[in-house]
């Protein structure tokens, strides 16, 4: 068994600042913390300025708590002439639109944006249905059904209508942002191809969502994803990852700032290692996607939480059945997984 300090991570920074503060973590690199309304309560957005140039990363969701926060912030500096989008969650893409109106050119990746469209653009009613006959099909209780089919598009709620022409960048292209060079890496198993960017002069890593301090990045399989095997992209990403230096500083979209980006890699995998021993051995009934979150989820979830935890609890059955460790039986509509004995 592996002790905890194997995986612990240093912590350059012991707090974030408040809502709308900058707070440097480099010359010409500031961090600024939005509220979000989850439980997962707040998003880091990073401002690379120089004397010449500013473009800020992700921008939070479109809510009154976060243009208050870029009020405060650019009553000090002044808007940025680019915006980079990392992926289509709402709380990083949501106010694309909003910069776009104020002249900043937003970069991002041709494949999140087909998404940010998508979900943008999709009528409510469709929204509605497709998380109706996903629950039902995995056996989710009628109270959380009942919440999607009455809620709308929650998308769209938290989110401007997105920029008209984003710039569209990919992995391996160099960028000069703000008197520093970075290269485009992406990231895969959370979102289709989230950006990151790595600075090799000064060795930090914008990591988005894909690599987090304190939890562990959702990694979903949805029928709207198109990545047959979500987790095993994420691993593989990860496992990319490790060609960084190992003195990395990180700058997550959520958490603090840290160094040990392989003892985090280290962790992950363990992470999903145990979680998938822990699903195939409860595989050996037959069950449904809801019985096996007993096994995944320890405590009561909300209607968001929801979601992710089919879709997580999804992406680990579908990486075992790609292993033929778990296979999945249809009857009337419904889904049932079981172990494939050894
Ligand atoms: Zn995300």
């Amino acid at each position: 068994m592996s002790s905890n300090n194997q995986y612990e991570l240093s912590f350059a920074f012991s707090k974030a600042p408040e809502a709308g503060q900058l707070q440097e973590i480099l010359p010409g690199v500031d961090w600024v913390r939005l509220p979000l309304p989850f439980a997962l309560d707040h998003v880091n957005c990073w401002l690379l300025n120089s004397a010449t140039e500013s473009c800020l990363v992700d921008t939070g969701v479109n809510m009154p708590d976060s243009l208050n926060c870029w009020d405060s912030v650019f009553k000090q500096r002044a808007l940025p002439q680019k915006l980079l989008v990392t992926h289509f969650h709402p709380d990083h893409s949501g106010l694309s639109g909003w910069f776009a109106n104020q002249d900043t050119q937003v970069l991002t990746s041709e494949i999140e944006w087909r998404v940010v469209t998508q979900l943008n653009s999709i009528q409510t009613l469709d929204y509605q249905n497709f998380y109706v006959k996903w629950y039902q099909q995995h056996g989710i209780p009628a109270g959380y059904i009942e919440a999607v089919s009455k809620a709308g598009n929650t998308y769209k709620r938290i989110t401007a209508p997105p920029a008209d022409n984003p710039q569209f960048v990919k992995a391996g292209d160099k960028l000069e942002l703000a008197g520093r060079s970075y290269t485009v890496m992406t990231g895969q198993g959370h979102a289709p191809d989230m950006i990151m960017l790595y600075c090799e002069a000064d060795q930090f890593l914008i990591a988005a969502d894909q690599i987090l301090p304190s939890i562990t990045p959702n990694v979903s399989l949805t029928p709207n994803v198109s990545d047959p095997n979500p987790l095993g992209s994420f691993l593989d990403c990860i496992e990319r990852l490790r060609a960084l230096p190992k003195e990395t500083l990180v700058l997550p979209s959520h958490g603090l700032p840290f160094r040990g980006l392989h003892q985090r890699i280290d962790f992950l995998q363990e992470h999903h290692r145990l979680r998938l021993t822990e699903i195939e051995q409860a595989l050996s009934v037959e069950r449904n996607a809801n019985d096996l979150f007993s096994v995944l989820f320890k405590r009561k979830l909300d209607n968001q939480q929801m979601s992710f935890a089919l879709g997580e609890t999804l992406a680990h059955v579908k990486y075992l059945e790609l292993e033929s460790r778990v296979v999945e039986t249809v009857r009337d509509g419904l889904s049932f997984f079981r172990a494939i004995p050894a």
